[in-house]
């Protein structure tokens, strides 16, 4: 559903996606590991649309996405620093892309209080964003970017800011939501627990390119190098 043909995104005269390609089936969950500037959120916004690709394409249910907005790729991004709206409360937030899709009311009102169930802050709907911790605060930005159901979900370090027990609760109760849905997710994270928990297939990145792409447990008992295998923890 997702596919990347050298895909090029360069800042400068560097590329920070060097001719990528990838390919991401309907239902399938991908995790993209790799270390800090690697490329995984460029990765992201460059499939989203909000960074131009210099070169390659991407593809979206096999049509060209170049020159496609970002609100029109059916996609939803879920930001690293989460980049909620904080004029508007708990609600509003979550129903923003509801309320641009242009649902009606009760619609988003059951479905802002269900989202809000399933991130473990039931009730939250009229507090202000400004005024919850960061892990909350990141609940709040993966119910938002749920809300519309988008055909692909894109999560940039989910749960980056949360403790470890919340995580792995989160962790395996979105295993069991996106396969009742049917959700296909391209998700970037650090930790290679959530990463094995979650994903069907791991993506390792190294310096704008794919070192290595697998199942968790191909990748985790025969890393494709040395880079590979450093970066999971692997001392020799
Ligand atoms: P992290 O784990 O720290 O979030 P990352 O793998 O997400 O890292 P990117 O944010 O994709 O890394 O950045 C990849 C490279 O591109 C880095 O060298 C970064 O400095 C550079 N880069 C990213 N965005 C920009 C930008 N808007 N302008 C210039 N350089 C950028
Ligand atoms: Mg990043």
């Amino acid at each position: 559903m997702l596919t990347l043909e050298q895909a090029t995104v360069r800042f400068g005269g560097r590329a920070a996606l060097d001719a990528v390609d990838l390919d991401v089936a309907e239902h399938e969950i991908v995790c993209v590991l790799g270390p800090s500037g690697s490329g995984k959120s460029t990765l992201l916004r460059a499939v989203a649309g909000l960074t131009p690709v210099d070169g390659g394409r991407v593809l979206l249910d096999g049509a060209d996405q170049a020159g496609v907005p970002a609100h029109r790729r059916g996609v939803g991004l879920m930001f690293q620093d989460h980049q909620l709206f904080p004029q508007r409360d708990v609600a509003g937030n979550v129903a923003f892309g509801l309320r641009v899709r242009g649902a009606a009311r009760p619609e988003r009102t059951a479905r802002v209080a269900e989202l809000l169930e399933l991130v473990g802050l039931p009730g939250a709907q009229r507090r202000a964003v400004a005024a919850l911790s960061g892990g909350e605060q990141q609940r709040v930005a993966l119910a938002r970017a749920l809300a519309p159901s988008p055909r692909l979900l894109m999560l940039d370090e989910p749960l980056g800011q949360l403790d470890r027990g919340l995580r792995e609760r989160l962790v395996a109760e979105l295993r069991r939501l996106f396969g009742r849905l049917g959700t296909t997710v391209l998700a970037v994270t650090h930790d290679q627990g959530e990463a094995f928990a979650l994903a069907d297939r791991v993506v390792v990145m190294r310096d704008g390119r794919i070192a290595q792409s697998g199942t968790p447990r191909e990748v985790w008992q025969r890393p494709a190098d040395e880079f590979t295998a450093r970066f999971l923890g692997f001392e020799n």
